[in-house]
């Protein structure tokens, strides 16, 4: 049936939780930058999902992968091997330059899943005393919505009536080296970061600051864990967002555009001195590792290399960049980014321009009340890249 949009939202706020607070837009089909409403109006998709379409939505090799793996088998479970999980584990391992991989679906899993390691490392090869093992992590960050996540997190409101939550994690303000000094303890298993907060609004640590806190966690032999689900893939400029600051972290978490936004998929990769903790019993997920996830990603991996998306993501995010620093307004409190992961922050809430950029065909979406954030698919042209900074300009100018 044709159903409208009215409708449809309607429909949605009638039945479900109300954990969201989506702009009134229904998107009913997508192709590349361009996403579709019920009635037939277009719009371009400034936000790729949380930097899950980093190729775009759609996009043709990863959907044949999709269709292909559909017809030969979707689910084994890990009660036996499939076909395309060894075959993933390589490309994955050599992408990161890692020895070990482990998959789950969504992004918060393999959040979970890479605090289970630290903590298992922590006492299996570092030798902390049972049950006193510390994670460090940082002021605003976001690593997801399961209780090990919110017990991260340092926003009241991730954790109001959640309660109890985990215990042995420490937090430091973000891009803060004294502060992480201090924190390391005999105890601490791990420092978790993400090289850029994403959800904190396009947060850049000061210069120096990734590079400094991996020496130190490698001096006392703590875990440097990088959370690249959102910054890494491609999304800014670089294929890991680390490499900002040319380190290669202990572990990497990987999630949202792994699966080309096509298929969840997650995991952390790190060596086997790490994720050989692991042993059968010890951990698992009944789709982790499926088939279809595994084809979709190998595909999702090929186009970020094939098409050169973090070349093009440097590239076109510095020209992005510039031309939003041309916009006079005194609203306009700063713009950052690196690559096409972009933060316009002002001095008043977002969200009004945001719904005016979605009356001009472009869909944004603020976080943390006062940032816009622009992170279109890697695969956008020049071309439509100019489109949007006409209307951009036009709305914030
Ligand atoms: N970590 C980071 C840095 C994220 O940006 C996100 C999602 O926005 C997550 C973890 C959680 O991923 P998921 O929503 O797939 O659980």
């Amino acid at each position: 049936a044709n159903r409208n949009t009215n409708e449809l939202i309607e429909k949605t706020e009638k039945y479900g939780a109300n954990n969201y607070h989506p702009l009134p837009i229904v998107i009913s089909r997508a192709e590349g930058v361009w996403v579709e409403d019920p009635e037939g109006n277009k719009y371009m998709d400034m936000l790729s999902a949380y930097s899950a379409v980093n190729q775009g939505h759609c996009h043709p090799k990863i959907i044949q992968a999709l269709k292909d793996q559909a017809d030969k088998v979707t689910l084994t479970s890990r009660a036996f091997h499939n076909d395309q999980l060894g075959p993933w584990y390589e490309k994955v391992c050599q992408l990161a330059k890692k020895e070990m991989v482990l998959p789950m679906n969504t992004g918060a899993e393999a959040v979970e899943t890479a605090v289970k390691a630290a903590r298992r490392w922590s006492y299996d090869v570092k030798g902390v005393a049972e049950d006193q093992a510390e994670i460090i992590a940082c002021i605003g960050n976001f690593h997801g919505r399961t209780m090990t996540a919110v017990s991260l997190s340092s926003d009241a409101e991730y954790k109001r009536g959640f309660g109890p939550m985990l215990p042995g994690i420490k937090l430091i303000p973000y891009g803060d080296l004294e502060a992480l000094k201090s924190a390391i303890t005999p105890n601490t298993a791990a420092f978790l970061i993400e090289p850029i907060q994403g959800e904190a609004g396009i947060v850049i640590p000061p210069a120096g600051f990734m590079k400094a806190a991996f020496d130190l966690c490698k001096e006392n032999n703590v875990l440097f864990i990088a959370d690249e689900i959102q910054a890494g893939l491609a999304r800014t400029g670089k294929m890991f967002a680390c490499e900002w600051e040319g380190i290669e972290p202990d572990m990497y978490i990987l999630g949202k555009a792994l699966g080309g936004g096509v298929f969840p998929i997650s995991c952390v990769v790190a060596d086997k001195d790490i994720l050989g903790v692991f042993n059968p019993g010890s951990h698992g997920s009944t789709f982790g590792g499926n088939p279809m996830a595994c084809a979709v990603s190998i595909a999702a991996l090929d186009v970020l290399v094939d098409e050169k998306l973090s070349e093009k993501s440097l590239e076109l995010g510095e020209y992005f960049i510039n031309k939003l620093k041309e916009i006079k307004n005194p609203k306009i409190k700063d713009v950052r980014g690196r690559g096409l992961f972009i933060g316009v922050e002002l001095t008043e809430p977002a969200r009004g321009y945001c719904e005016q950029l979605k009356d001009h065909g472009l869909l944004c979406k603020e976080t943390h009340d006062t940032v816009i954030r622009f992170a279109p698919p890697l695969v956008i042209s020049k071309e439509e890249l100019d489109w949007a900074i006409e209307r951009i300009s036009k709305v914030l100018g």
